[in-house]
């Protein structure tokens, strides 16, 4: 029982719904699943008679609108079938945030046990291991064995300009550790003096907030700010959306923090990144952490476009429009069912721009499609953005 886990400002927008629906239109999990539950619009209203029930005076006003133990669990388990897209609270039209709402929300419902019990392994892990893997946390960077052409010591260094925060999908998963080994390749090209924070990078934090278990960030954040100004670093590079949404709002204003397609088009702009031409025709989609998450649209389809060659079509839903890939949330975890359900809407739409690949800027995403795509022998290729600016990269004369 916790109405303090909502701030006074979510506690009164909630108040503002006038239960139009279109936050149910908008959500790709209610579509794919054809479920009305999953809607926002059926989740504020639960959430307003949760509220009411527990307070003192409202409660004996509402009492025989009390849920009973098993509703409150089954409104655990709609609350947690949920990407965090932000898709809800784009189309909004009295402004509530909800994407905040929903991660008090599960906090809330964490508090009152009343949640899918998988998602406690979350905590379990980044607590033990310091990694949501729950890995060996010196591995980390065990990726850079897999690149030939790396410095012998790697790429930890004692100092430098720029921290690359690889992340936990990045640092561990086979299909997503192409992703850093891209991004160091173009940074090589590039001579950027960075380095990564190796054993010393904790998960973001992010995962655990997904997971209803706000309380346990104070603790990485506090780890990760040390490790990194241990660097002498100013800048923190993020190839990994929710890391980059992560810091940007949970974290102290310590560094300058930038996602690689920002850094990266700042760098083409300045001629240190050498292009060959690249004939493709690809489409992109917007991470959610990355487009509605942190308003970054432009900077991406600049990239795209700087590179000779390639052609960039839209799909019909793109930017703050843009279709969720079904990895988000922690949703994979709890319903993997429902994560391709929603992966396979998203590859239909890439597929009807005629373009033979789709980009994205989040290595959650090329999982997510790639594993559709793979599994459904479908011709669309998927790329992270590092890896078709490594495509473009002329080969290294020996
Ligand atoms: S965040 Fe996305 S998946 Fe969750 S309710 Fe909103 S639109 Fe649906
Ligand atoms: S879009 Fe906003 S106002 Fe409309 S039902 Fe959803 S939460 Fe309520």
């Amino acid at each position: 029982m916790a109405n303090q886990d909502y701030s006074v400002s979510e506690m009164i927008t909630l108040e503002a719904c006038s239960a139009c629906s279109l936050c149910a239109d908008a959500c790709p999990a209610v579509s794919a699943a054809g479920d009305a539950k999953l809607s926002g619009v059926y989740r504020l209203h639960q959430l307003k008679r949760l509220q009411r029930s527990r307070s003192g005076f409202l409660g004996k006003l509402f009492k025989k609108y009390r849920m009973t133990e098993e509703e409150l669990s089954q409104f655990g388990d709609t609350v947690f079938k949920c990407t965090l897209c932000g898709n809800c609270e784009a189309v909004c039209p009295v402004g509530i945030r909800l994407k905040d709402i929903w991660v008090s929300l599960r906090q809330d419902l964490v508090h009152s046990s009343a949640y899918p019990k998988k998602v406690n392994v979350i905590g379990e892990n980044i607590s033990e291991s310091h990694n949501v893997f729950d890995e060996d946390n010196e591995e980390r960077a065990d990726w850079v064995d897999d690149m030939p052409d790396a410095p012998k010591e790697g790429f930890i260094k004692e100092q430098a300009e720029v921290v690359y925060f690889t992340g936990c999908v990045s640092s561990y998963f086979p299909m997503a550790q192409q992703i850093p080994i891209a991004l160091s390749r173009i940074f090589q090209a590039a001579e950027v003096d960075f380095t990564l924070l190796g054993e010393d990078e904790w998960c973001c934090g992010f995962p655990l907030l997904g997971a209803g278990l706000r309380e346990m960030t104070a603790e990485v954040i506090e780890h990760n700010i040390e490790a990194v100004r241990e660097k002498g670093a100013d800048t923190i590079v993020f190839a990994c959306p929710s890391c980059y949404q992560m810091w940007r709002e949970h974290y102290p204003d310590v560094f300058k923090l930038v996602h690689f397609t920002e850094y990266v088009y700042d760098l083409i702009r300045e001629g240190r990144v050498p292009m060959q031409e690249l004939p493709m025709t690809v489409t992109y989609h917007d991470p959610c952490d990355l487009g509605r998450g942190s308003n970054v649209y432009e900077e991406p389809r600049r990239v795209i476009r700087s590179i000779p060659g390639v052609k960039l079509v839209e799909m019909k839903r793109n930017r703050d429009k843009c279709a969720c890939c079904g990895g988000g949330g922690n949703l994979e975890m709890i319903d993997k069912d429902l994560t391709a359900a929603i992966a396979g809407e998203k590859i239909e739409e890439a597929l009807a721009t005629g373009a033979g690949t789709i980009v994205t800027a989040c290595q959650q995403c090329v999982r997510t499609m790639n594993t559709y795509v793979k599994r459904n022998k479908i011709g669309l290729d998927v790329l992270d953005i590092t890896q078709l600016i490594e495509k473009a990269l002329p080969e290294k004369e020996d």
